[in-house]
Order: structure tokens, then sequence, then C-alpha cells
């Protein structure tokens, strides 16, 4: 198999997988709103020939290619974030899809539907010319990863018999390989204090005054925490904060601070805890983790704690190293290898399960959730070549070892 023909018949498929691409950039899918969109991308999947497609409870998409021993999956997640101030599009409508100067435009179009779009055509390439012979491919389009990356992924490998040994995720890599990210945890940090009148004060408590220090102390915090050279820096930052008051002439009886702690190599929720309860303002106060609750299209309810682990895969690591053939063979120059800066379903997948994974995608990861995202139909063209590839190259991989 020589990577001029797939190259060849990528290109052949152009213009169907630049209209499916538009098809579904068209059809807002904002999380636990999905079933629009994934009821489209079944339907490409059955037509271009998958050996099975079917949902899952919580929403996702799941099509199959193959039946062999090396199991892969390319996870894509098709919720989008929100448009925000429709006023900022410059006169363009985020779903219209455009197609102008070899670029396709709209909301989700890299984060991540291409990713969607040039997977379900490789997985028609890997049929076709039979590049997946050992392997098992399964093309998923995952739901509500915006709003809990990982959730609907744990959800599919724990409770619906779905068992990848391989990975790939369609976060936008830019034609590169990349194979991790900082992990994050959510979190809480209360004092009580008493309510009285405002008139008399002294004979109340505030739980501001509690609160206080404690927020100075987090601001120290963030500049002693650790620096990994490839995931970059821990950090924590306060995100926002309630009171609980009786009126505006009294003195509130509950103050609340919410944290986003991001974790960089070796830092664990129970470390991001011990840290918080070792402040020295932490006296009276309470810290917890914060719970993500929500109900998928299909109604069912799900839940998940708010916290999301580091992840990195070793560079040698044959998945890696397959795909970095892969790739350099679809791109015809090497692929950096490097990491993700934003979060992921990896969370889940390697971060939880410790199941090898890696990502690559067309798309640049700062074009994500903003206005301006847009995608190279070549550099769709040439994804569709490398998830094609992948299959392949990690089963000689493989077999050369065994
Ligand atoms: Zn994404």
């Amino acid at each position: 198999m020589t990577v001029d023909k797939v190259r060849q018949l990528a290109h052949r498929d152009e213009a169907s997988l630049v209209q499916f691409l538009r098809d579904i950039v068209s059809i807002p899918s904002f999380s636990s709103q999905e079933e629009k969109v994934v009821r489209r991308i079944a339907a490409e999947m059955q037509k271009v020939g998958f050996d099975e497609v079917r949902f899952d409870d919580v929403g996702n998409v799941i099509g199959r290619v193959g039946n062999g021993p090396v199991k892969i999956m390319f996870d894509n997640h098709i919720d989008t974030v929100g448009v925000g101030d429709p006023g900022a599009w410059g006169g363009r409508d985020p779903f219209d899809a455009q197609l102008k100067d070899g670029k396709v435009w709209g909301r989700g179009v890299v984060d991540e539907k291409a990713a969607m779009a040039s997977t379900v055509y490789a997985g028609k390439l890997i049929k076709e010319l039979g590049l997946g012979e050992r392997c098992t491919v399964w093309v998923v389009g995952s739901a509500m990863e915006e709003d809990c990356d990982g959730l609907s992924l744990l959800h599919l490998i724990q409770k619906e018999g779905i068992k990848p040994d391989y990975v790939v995720l369609g976060e936008p890599t830019d034609l590169d390989v990349y194979r991790g990210h900082r992990g994050r945890v959510e979190m809480t940090v209360t004092t009580k204090g008493l309510s009285a009148h405002a008139a008399h004060c002294h004979k109340g408590i505030n739980p501001l005054y509690k609160m206080a220090p404690i927020v100075l102390d987090i601001e120290k915090l963030n500049e002693r925490l650790a620096v990994d050279d490839f995931l970059g820096k821990g950090t924590i930052t306060v995100s926002f904060m309630e009171v609980k008051t009786p009126s505006l002439n009294s003195v509130p009886d509950t103050a609340k601070i919410f944290l986003d702690r991001r974790l960089t190599a070796g830092e664990t929720m129970e470390l991001a805890l011990e840290q918080i309860r070792g402040l020295p303002s932490f006296r009276d106060a309470t810290v917890e983790v914060l719970r993500h609750e929500a109900k998928a299209w299909t109604g069912k309810d799900v839940a998940q704690e708010k916290y999301f682990p580091t992840w990195v895969l070793p560079e040698d690591h044959d998945l890696v190293q397959a795909a970095v053939e892969a790739v350099e063979l679809a791109r015809g120059s090497r692929p950096r290898v490097s990491r993700w800066v934003f979060s992921t379903n990896g969370v889940a997948t390697m971060g939880r399960l410790g199941i090898p994974t890696i990502g690559f995608a067309p798309g640049l990861e700062e074009l994500a959730h903003t206005t301006r995202e847009y995608i190279e139909v070549r550099d769709l063209v040439t994804a569709v070549v490398g998830a094609a590839l992948l299959p392949r190259k990690l089963a000689d991989r493989l077999a050369k070892k065994a």
C-alpha cells in the first residue's frame, strides 16, 4: 500500500468530505443538545460503509470498521461552546459554514468537527483499502465534553463495553502529534459566620473576614507551585465568589470562593486539597471538590466530580511513534511532538483509565472557542490521510515487536 494511493483516494472524496463538514458545522450542537448532529454523523458513517453504527446511553455516536485484535478509538467531541456576542462574528453567521478561499468557517469547525469529518472519511479509506485488517477502529462523536471533559468517554468505555487499547483525540494539533496536557481540579472553600444587623455588626461574625486572608494566601500559593519542562507550571486562581447574606444591611453568614487549579506533572487532586488545608489562614474553613451534573440529550442524568487528571504519554511509546510515521507520510514533513495548553477527553482515557492516548487533528488550538474558527480544506484532507495510515503503522510496529 503506497501513501500515494491513500492520498489519491482522499482527494477523490474531497467534495463529499467538505460537504459533510459543512453540514455538521451548520447543525448547532451545544452540550447536551447533540441529537441532530449525532444523527447526521451516523447517517454519514452508514453511507460510507462502516461495519456498525450505534448510539449509547449518554448520546455518543460510535462507528466501527474492522474486527482485529489491535483496538483503536478515534474520539471527537461534537458538542461546541456557545457563540457569545453574535455581533462579534464580523457579520458572519456562526452556523453558515461558509467555504471561502479554501477554508471552512464556523462555530466548532476547529473544536472539533473537522476532526470528526476527517476520521469518518479515514474510516472509509481504512475499510476500502484494507488498512485496518489487524485492527478494530472505532470512530466516536462524543457528547458533553465542553462542560465536563472525559465524562461521556468514561461512560462509553466503562459502561458500554467498548475497550480501546489506544485512543487518538480530535482536539486541534495543527497536524502535529500531541501526547498530554495539564490536569485540573475545581474546588470551593467555604467560611461560615454569624448574621447580625449591620448596625450591630459587633454582634455578628463576618465570614468574609475569615476568607480575605485565605484569598491572599492562594495568591502566594500560585507563585510556588511546581513547574514541569514539558507541561508547564501548576497554577491556581480564584475564579468566582459567593456570599450569603440576609440583606445588604446585615453581616453575611456564608462566604464561598471557587478555585481553578491547573495540575502539572506529578500533581494530583489529593495534593491540591492538602495545599489548601495547609495554608496558614485556613483554620475555620472547609474545602471541597465541585461536582458536575447534567442531563444528556437522551434524557439520562450524568454526574462526576470536577477532577481531570494530568496525563502524559512517553515520547518513545509505540502509539506516538506510529502516529509520527503516519503523519510524516501524510504531510510530507515530520510533525512536532507536543502537548495542549487546554484539557481534553484524555483526562478519562489516559488520566483515569491509563489507556495510551495521543492527539492528531487539523486546526489551531488557539482558534478554539473564538469567533475566528476556520479549517483549511488542504489540512482536512491531510488529516484523512494521516488517520487512515495510523492503524496500519501501529499494527506493523506491534507485529515487529511480537
Ligand atoms: Zn475540544
